[in-house]
């Protein structure tokens, strides 16, 4: 692709107009030509016409990239074969060269400007005001300054403003614009809700938790701008390509100038096959063959709720040899429930007001589930401070009596204490213990029902039938995990219990020794994971900022299917590429061969570069139209 219209994304409406004048400039030329002689004066205007408006775009997009970026332009190619059409008398050749080639780059614009914009629209979905309850009542104020922990209200058929959590009320959210599901999801107290969703029914009270710098949709567009720094390698290739090889192209039409003209033919001819050359051999299908796959894959992606950081998150997505999934909070829901209660000391309502009080801050899933069961039983948090977590073992804290704890077995141990009798019945179980203690003594236990996502089968089955591997990695204990796997239809080879963090990122090295790895996570300690892996993919917009820093994908909806759609976008994309690299390179091959050797007319050049570079462009947004869908 040259650059006259590629990195301004203001100028369409000119381009279009610029275009439109240069092929009525054309169309009077070739008119004059073929079927109508025309006033000479007329002519010789429509062509200069045809120059002006093809030729100066393009060479101002050569002028700003020789002095900008100190490179050689593909628009200096089309510039330079346009002039020395026109110097050897076949200036009608060289307005369809410029016709075609600024009709081309406005329609490249126009596709790569829609694929780009793609997220940016979500922009355009945040409400300007929102309605805050303060003391003086409720109030209109600018979403802008909402700040953590204020209140809104949220009346059917408003967006939410902000992120939240709902205080009051219920009622049903249309989340398509962040997670690309069209099906409305319930909404009641303690659930999230998310920047630019739409309340459909119900009025309900929202705390507001963030801001709105850093809210869902100036999270999703960081990651997308990121993304565009983040290129990939046949990206890196084709850019390579287009710089380096576009001075060859020069060098090449002037020897091959050289050489007609001591085969013995007058420099006119010369001048003119030199041209021709020129435009045979000049990469613009080769430059934009990537980009155009590339940039409508990540767009349809994003439609679907699945944002990529970068055209190498997708080709490598497209390669994964080996999914490995966290367990809790990923392949399952991790806060299916509490199960079951067994205090040792005092009452049930007591120790589990005390759990949740040490588990009030925790992003665990446990920590959900434990919270969810205290609010249920209308029981008080206690109130815990100095609290740390200790990844894949738990939680400490204080209250007003002393130090406490909760955790599984790793933490009972550090902790210096030994299971009591009454528990071990508990521990040896196939459900998530979570004991709670001071110090040695163990104040008592609750299971939680750790339930895999209904989309967790359906998607390792579907990423098993593409040819991966699948492996489950999980913190927990070998009954749980055998539980679960099993139910996902996991061999016990492929199962791997009772993981630190730093076992994780063992595994995926492992892994990496047979091919590319992907580790999806919902985030609560598996950063170390994401970032390792080939290619880290984070789940849930809820999820940590951690964890959408460390991926290299997000999927914004809790749906594993997600995962296997995007898998296949991203090998129809990597098939895309390479059915581009293949038809470019090709087609260059051939014009080169034929304006070498074959006499190959300048107008055939023009048409079959023009052509090739269009088909390539059009191949590459089959995929605007392929958004991600699981049902
Ligand atoms: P997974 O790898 O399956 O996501 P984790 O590594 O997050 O699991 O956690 C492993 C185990 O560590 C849990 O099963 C639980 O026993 C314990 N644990 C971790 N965080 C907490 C917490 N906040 N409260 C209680 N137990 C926890
Ligand atoms: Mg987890």
């Amino acid at each position: 692709m040259a650059g006259h219209g590629q990195d301004d994304d203001d100028d369409d409406g000119s381009g279009l107009y610029l275009t439109l004048l240069c092929w009525i400039g054309l169309g009077l030329a070739t008119l004059d030509a073929f079927l109508q002689p025309l006033p000479a004066g007329l002519t010789i205007s429509a062509l200069v016409l045809a120059y002006l408006t093809g030729g100066i775009p393009a060479a101002r997009g050569a002028v700003s990239a020789l002095v900008q970026d100190h490179r050689l332009d593909i628009d200096l190619l089309m510039v330079i074969a346009a002039l020395a059409a026109a110097a050897v008398g076949a200036a009608l050749e060289g307005a369809v060269l410029l016709a075609l080639f600024s009709l081309s780059e406005t329609l490249e614009h126009r596709a790569m400007g829609k694929a780009r914009r793609a997220v940016q629209a979500l922009m355009q979905l945040r409400p300007e005001t929102a309605l805050r309850d303060g003391p003086d009542g409720v109030t209109e104020v600018a979403v802008a300054d909402l700040v953590p922990g204020d209140h809104v209200i949220l009346r059917p058929g408003a967006r939410v403003p902000v992120d939240g959590l709902v205080l009051t009320g219920t009622g049903h959210m249309d989340e398509s614009s962040v997670t690309g599901e069209s099906a409305p999801v319930r909404k009641s107290a303690g659930a999230h809700v998310h920047e630019a969703c739409v309340n459909l029914d119900g009025i309900l009270a929202v705390e507001v938790t963030r801001s709105l710098d850093s809210s869902t949709v100036a999270r999703m567009i960081r990651l997308v701008t990121e993304a565009q720094a983040m290129k990939s390698p046949s990206e890196r290739f084709s850019d390579w390509f287009g710089q380096r090889y576009t001075i060859a192209v020069l060098a090449g039409s002037i020897l091959a100038f050289v050489a007609f003209r001591l085969l013995g033919h007058p420099t006119a001819e010369a001048l003119y096959r030199a041209a021709t050359v020129l435009v045979a051999a000049s990469p613009c299908a080769v430059v934009i063959s990537v980009p155009s796959a590339i940039l409508s894959a990540l767009s349809a992606a994003a439609r679907g709720g699945v944002l990529f950081k970068g055209g190498a998150a997708l080709e490598n997505l497209a390669e994964v040899r080996t999914f490995a999934f966290d367990k809790t909070g990923t392949l399952t829901t991790g806060r299916a429930g509490v199960t079951a209660i067994t205090a040792l000391h005092g009452s049930d309502s007591d120790f589990l007001a005390l759990a949740a009080g040490l588990e009030a801050q925790s992003e665990h899933p446990i920590a959900a589930a434990i919270r969810d069961e205290a609010t249920a039983r209308g029981l008080t948090p206690v109130a815990v401070t100095d609290v740390r977590a200790h990844p894949s073992e738990g939680i400490t804290g204080r209250d007003a009596t002393g130090d406490l704890w909760a955790g599984n077995a790793r933490m009972l141990t550090a902790m210096g204490a030994t299971l009591p009798s009454a528990l071990a019945a508990l521990a040896d179980g196939s459900e998530t213990l979570v004991m709670v203690g001071r110090g040695p003594v163990v104040l008592g236990a609750l299971t939680v029902a750790d339930e895999p996502r209904d989309t967790a089968g359906p998607a390792v089955a579907a990423l098993r039938a593409s040819g991966a591997a699948i492996l489950m990695m999980t913190g927990d204990r070998a009954p749980v995990a055998a539980r679960i796997g099993t139910r996902l239809g996991l061999a016990p080879d492929e199962i791997h219990a009772g993981l630190l963090p730093a076992d994780k990122v063992r595994l995926v090295d492992e892994a990496t020794r047979r091919g590319r790895v992907a580790f999806i996570g919902d985030g609560v300690n598996d950063a170390a994971a994401l970032a390792r892996a080939d290619v880290g993919v984070a789940m849930g917009v809820a999820g940590s900022e951690v964890a959408l820093q460390a991926a290299d994908v997000a999927l914004m909806a809790e749906d594993l299917q997600k995962l296997a759609a995007a898998q296949r976008l991203a090998r129809r994309a990597a098939r895309v590429i390479r059915q581009n690299l293949t038809l470019a390179l090709g087609a260059m091959a051939v014009l080169v061969t034929g304006s070498l050797f074959f006499n190959l007319p300048l107008p055939l050049a023009v048409l079959g570069h023009e052509g090739g570079t269009l088909l390539v462009v059009l191949n590459g947004l089959r995929l605007l139209a392929d958004p991600i869908r699981t049902r």
